[in-house]
């Protein structure tokens, strides 16, 4: 069965999101864990978390995949950026302990003109100062665009920050669709050559989740705007392929398209059909 599911707001509490997700016919879904554009943090509910993680049980909800505000930059020029990186994620990764087994999904941040090889330090940085052994949560470096001078724009640049995380076993990639059509991998016509290169790269045991976005612009645009499911330039057949293959079908799936509730209920619906 598809695990699948959207990006949903948590300003109501976790048990509301899990309401939401089975309200729409979703079987997972994703959520920001706080404002994506920064502020105060809520704190979270004991209470309210185990009420959602009781309702998973009786819903068959899989674990929700929590995902670090967009605005987090680990490998930023100024020192107090990188210092409110290492914070938040501190802060979320000590909250997501009440969750057992989540994953943490983040945008592995920009360079700003320092050189790839200096952001991916600066990252792995953050990462060895933040994990340790006894944690429960995977992080998950998400596959991103090339947008500007964004880190993760290659498998190659994603393995680099991996290889220098000391705890790398609790290190895993989530797949934007429309994020690496963007960087320039032809999900289209060469799905299966662009999973065999991120095998042979990164390792697909560390292929946790998939982001499903159509794109906005071709292949190789380096732009990272998300369409509605078979909108755009990968369209409804690619997305067919991709939740149906081998190597993907079992990962949980998220869409973040520009969607209210209604649209993304009719795209689990639609992508549901698509299953073989
Ligand atoms: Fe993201
Ligand atoms: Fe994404
Ligand atoms: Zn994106």
């Amino acid at each position: 069965m598809l695990r699948i599911g959207c990006h949903l707001s948590s300003s109501k509490g976790f048990l509301a999101m899990a309401k939401t997700a089975e309200s729409i016919g979703a079987s997972t879904f994703q959520f920001f864990t706080r404002n994506p554009r920064g502020g105060a943090a809520k704190e979270w509910q004991k209470a309210d978390v185990q009420a959602m993680l009781d309702f998973f049980c009786q819903a068959g909800i899989a674990m929700p995949l929590a995902h670090a505000p967009y605005t987090l930059n680990a490998c930023a020029k100024e020192p107090r950026t990188r210092e409110f990186a290492l914070e938040t994620f501190a802060d979320d990764l000590k909250k997501l302990e009440m969750i057992p087994g989540a994953m943490y999904n983040f945008h592995p941040g920009s360079h700003v003109g320092q050189g790839a090889e200096e952001g991916i330090r600066l990252i792995a940085d953050v990462l060895n100062q933040t994990l340790w052994p006894e944690m429960g949560t995977t992080v998950l470096l998400e596959t991103m665009a090339g947008k500007g001078s964004e880190v993760g724009r290659s498998f190659e640049e994603l393995r680099a920050v991996i290889d220098r995380v000391e705890l790398s076993e609790k290190m895993g990639v989530c797949l934007d669709t429309c994020h690496v059509w963007d960087g320039g991998y032809d999900i289209v016509e060469n799905l299966d050559r662009v999973l065999q290169e991120f095998d042979s790269i990164v390792g697909l045991e560390r292929l946790k989740a998939v982001h499903l976005n159509d794109s906005m612009n071709p292949c190789g645009a380096h732009k990272d705007r998300h369409e509605k499911i078979g909108q755009g330039h990968i369209g409804l057949e690619a997305f067919r392929r991709i939740v149906n293959h081998p190597k993907l079908k079992c990962l949980p799936f998220y869409l973040e398209t520009p969607n209210e509730l209604e649209g993304y209920e009719a795209e689990i619906r639609l992508l549901k059909g698509f299953e073989i």
